[in-house]
């Protein structure tokens, strides 16, 4: 990455709390490799293509944490059409649940090890405290979990917090091919399809919502590659970190 001055680099990569800056946790993450991101954008037809694609489908996966972050902060709110299935599968979860939110996009900052992030969601849900992240793709990268471990290390600076866990709140739409498994997702106006095993002439269902709850339990060997990543990532910004 390409920075014009320090500030620039600052604004781009972290934030500034209590006049002291820390890297942001995305950033830090960002500097592992993504192999299956090299073949999707070879699969297009340029380069810009897929930076369209991201830009809409990011506004997209936004619109659907805003509003499920308003209904678990119980405000009342207009579902937009467009998410109006994966709302309602969230509003399935959330109904068969005991979900408590705590805190909800809030910074947290690790001054031991010196990083900072965004959470989604402090909560608990069903008597356990956790961090919850929403992620609105169409499956559970492990990748994930490195970012919630560094959460959750960084909540371990706050003694009065009980031991936490974490978990991934997967919430998509898709219809299903009502004569073989395949699937098809819209996402950036863009049209996906997938599972296609057979010759089929699909036929198409409504778009159904997808909710998927799972809890990560690898913190201990996740906060290891997290912190790997972190020492991988001053390395590869070394000439900006040593202007700060
Ligand atoms: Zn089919």
């Amino acid at each position: 990455m390409w920075y014009s001055n320090v500030e620039n680099f600052k604004n781009a990569n972290g934030y500034t709390i209590d006049g002291i800056w820390y890297p942001r946790v995305t950033s830090i993450i960002s500097i592992k490799a993504k192999p299956a991101l090299y073949m999707y954008y070879a699969g297009l037809p340029d380069f810009k293509t897929g930076e369209a694609i991201k830009t809409k489908s990011a506004a997209e996966g936004t619109l659907l944490h805003e509003t499920v972050e308003a209904i678990l902060r119980k405000e009342p709110i207009v579902i937009p059409e467009t998410i109006k299935p994966a709302v309602s599968a969230f509003m399935d979860f959330y109904s068969k649940n005991d979900v408590i939110a705590h805190k909800i996009e809030e910074r947290v900052v690790s001054k031991k090890n010196n990083y900072a992030g965004t959470i989604d969601v402090l909560a608990t849900v069903n008597g356990t405290m956790g961090v919850l992240d929403i992620k609105t793709s169409q499956a559970i990268y492990r990748d994930y979990s490195m970012q919630t471990s560094a959460y959750i290390e960084a909540f371990k600076e706050d003694l009065t917090l009980p031991p936490l866990t974490c978990w991934i709140l997967r919430l998509d739409q898709a219809r299903k091919c009502l004569k073989c498994p395949a699937t098809m997702r819209e996402k950036g106006g863009n049209i996906k399809i997938r599972g296609e095993k057979t010759k089929c002439e699909h036929q198409w269902s409504e778009v159904r919502g997808e909710c998927e709850f799972k809890e990560l339990k690898t913190f201990e060997s996740d906060i290891q590659a997290f912190l790997a990543c972190k020492t991988l990532w001053e390395w590869e910004n070394e000439f900006w970190l040593k202007k700060i």
